[in-house]
């Protein structure tokens, strides 16, 4: 069995037991690179990949390995950047192994899930935030470290924990993590977070009411407090002080102190020294905007965590012009896939262009935008465009060759032309390399049978006719 028979036959195998989506975006240009003395070596394109299928697929891929070659005793992961080639030999298109029918299947929470959801919400944490779906890069991979380290042993080492850094560039999501994990790990603590808008209104309202026994209650008795975006209580004298007392006492005690803040604590003008002092006791760590690639993965996992298909270029697109924050980086991503799901499309690099054009208009989004509204009325140009699409030449389009990856943008191709030019078999055959009407007859009629179940071909067809301008 050679290479590509082996990692087709396993891909097979390991396909319904993923989402489709995870299966297209980890295992598209993968293949086996070598198998010998029992070690079987799987290709991957990038490191991102790599990580990915090394954590969570692994032991399947081995299983699955086994099942195909019982020689295979091991499997091994391996960066090749060659494997994004398009005609890399060893590399199967998972394109091609197909499900047309996918179900979706609601998984029914088991009971303690829903008692953790209960107790999380019920103290103000949002459950979606978590230590495993927040993507570790250089900019944020001490701060990572550290809230992992407090989930696990909270009120020791790194207390307070003290998390600066930019607007939209995760820190709510690290400490809202942060209450989520111990939470998990210590179902019997009590975790406060709050904003620290909150907690001025908070002590406001104690003030008023000449009551602040229930607020002193409701805070000294916590195992963990959490307090957003600290720069907030600048020249608020009254809540610093409350503030101060509570840090102290909860401190003495050895509860897990956690706090967010736009700037280290030395430039929190308008704050107590004594509150500053506190801060500097423990841990200090920022969090930078994530470079290239970590922007890349955060997109992907995004789309994962949608089910959603959005093409690997779209979110490099996406990744390479987004360097404000985060917040807009899924911003961005959101609409377009709201946007595709509203004309049941797929996302494209000129959609994504013209999205954020909107957002913030820039010359680079606007040549990406300008052939937009242009209505295409000429053969050659959708051939152009389907090549384009399917990251095929025009030859291979009008030509030939019987691979699929050549037959599905012909048969697109000429159902486009016959559906939306209006042109007849007849011309469409010449056109096509002079082909018989009979053969454009039937690529229409085989599109319009794919249509009927395969979504995917119904989001690129659609796709395509948006960029002909239909
Ligand atoms: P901040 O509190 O710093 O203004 P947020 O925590 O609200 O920023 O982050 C903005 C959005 O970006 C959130 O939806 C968050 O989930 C997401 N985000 C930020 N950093 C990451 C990351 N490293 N991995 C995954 N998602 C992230
Ligand atoms: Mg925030």
């Amino acid at each position: 069995m050679n290479f590509k028979e082996l990692w087709s036959q396993l891909l097979e195998k390991l396909q319904p037991r993923i989402k489709r989506a995870h299966f297209v975006t980890w295992f598209q240009d993968t293949g086996v690179i070598k198998n010998e003395n029992g070690v079987l070596i799987v290709g991957v394109p990038n490191p991102f990949a790599g990580d990915w299928i090394k954590s969570k697929y692994l032991d399947t891929l081995l299983e699955l390995a086994k099942e195909v070659d019982p020689t295979i005793e091991s499997v091994e992961i391996e960066v090749h950047s060659s494997l994004s080639a398009k005609d890399h030999a060893h590399k199967v298109d998972v394109k091609k192994i197909n499900s047309p029918v996918v179900k979706k299947t609601r998984k029914l929470p088991n009971k303690n899930e829903v008692k953790l959801i209960e107790g999380i919400s019920s103290r103000c944490l949002n459950p979606k935030y978590t230590l495993d779906n927040y993507v570790v890069g250089p900019g944020n991979r001490l701060a990572h470290a550290a809230a992992s380290a407090v989930s696990v042993k909270p009120g020791s080492t790194y207390n307070p924990l003290f998390v600066y850094g930019g607007v939209g560039l995760g820190k709510t999501h690290l400490l809202q993590s942060i209450g989520n994990e111990i939470l998990r790990n210590f179902p019997d603590k009590t975790v406060v977070y709050v904003t620290s808008e909150k907690f001025t209104n908070e002590i406001v309202e104690a003030i008023q009411k000449y009551d602040s026994k229930k607020f002193k209650q409701k805070y000294r008795n916590v195992d963990c407090l959490i307090i957003d975006d600290i720069q907030f209580l600048a020249n608020k004298d009254r809540t610093q002080v409350e503030f101060f007392h509570t840090f102290n006492e909860l401190y003495d005690m050895n509860k897990q102190i956690v706090i967010s803040s736009d700037r280290p604590p030395k430039e929190l003008s308008g704050l107590e020294d004594r509150l500053v002092n506190r801060f500097e006791m423990g841990m200090i760590v920022d969090v930078q905007m994530p470079d290239f690639e970590t922007r890349l993965a955060i997109l992907q996992k995004k789309v994962q965590n949608y089910e959603a298909l959005v093409p690997v270029e779209v979110l490099e697109f996406i990744a390479y012009h987004c360097q404000s924050s985060v917040r807009e980086l899924e911003g961005v991503l959101k609409q377009a896939m709201a946007q595709a799901d509203l004309e049941n499309s797929m996302p494209t690099v000129k959609s994504v262009a013209a999205i954020m054009d909107k957002l913030c208009p820039k010359r680079e989004y606007k040549e990406f935008v300008k052939e937009i509204p242009r209505i295409i009325t000429d053969i050659e140009e959708v051939i152009r465009l389907v090549s384009d699409y399917y990251n095929v030449t025009p030859d291979n389009v009008v030509g030939t060759g019987r691979k699929r990856e050549f037959m599905v943008p012909r048969q697109v191709c000429m159902y486009l032309v016959r559906n939306e030019l209006k042109q007849s078999y007849e011309h469409i055959g010449e056109e096509f390399g002079g082909r018989n009407h009979t053969t454009v007859m039937h690529a229409c009629d085989k599109v319009n049978g794919y249509l009927k179940y395969d979504q995917r071909l119904v989001r690129d067809i659609n796709a395509l006719k948006r960029e002909m301008g239909m």
